[in-house]
């Protein structure tokens, strides 16, 4: 089992910042991505593609700017679990929170953050 402060649902940029904000308030994150590497759709999808709306870059490409967010927010030493999705969360007497992959791999923390972008989340009705 591994135990953290906040699951993070999806390692896109999203996810990613969230670990450096996160890690300002003293709070370790967990990062759970169904693709082998780090960047959601700018990695994946157009690393090589120049973006025009990030705050003080007037461009960048996308590849770079994930490069920028993982060297950011690794000063809060965020764990990964990669290559696998996440399948079922479930709510424990305790009040935390568990999350398992389809590998079977289990994650716990009080605070599930879901950063899944476009892809493969779908919402399934489950009773807490
Ligand atoms: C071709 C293209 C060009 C674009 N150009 C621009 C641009 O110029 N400027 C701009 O601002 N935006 C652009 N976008 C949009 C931008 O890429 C998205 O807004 C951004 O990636 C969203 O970030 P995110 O972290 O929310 O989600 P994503 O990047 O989608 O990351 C979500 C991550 O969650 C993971 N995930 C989801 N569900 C699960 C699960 N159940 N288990 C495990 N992992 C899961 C996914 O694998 C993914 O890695 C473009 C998008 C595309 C496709």
């Amino acid at each position: 089992m591994i135990k953290t402060d906040i699951i993070i649902i999806g390692a896109g940029p999203v996810g990613l910042f969230a670990v450096f904000e996160a890690g300002l308030l003293k709070m370790k994150c967990h990062l759970i991505d169904v693709l082998p590497k780090a960047g959601g759709q700018c990695i994946e999808l157009y690393p090589k593609k120049p973006i025009y709306d990030i705050p003080a870059h007037p461009e960048i490409l996308a590849g770079d700017l994930i490069e920028k967010l993982i060297k950011q927010s690794s000063q809060f030493k965020p764990g990964f679990t990669l290559g696998e999705k996440a399948e079922k969360l479930e709510k424990n007497k305790d009040g935390t929170f568990t999350v398992t992959t389809d590998k079977g791999t289990k994650h716990n923390a009080p605070v599930v953050a879901i950063a899944g972008g476009a892809w493969w989340f779908s919402a399934q009705k489950t009773e807490f």
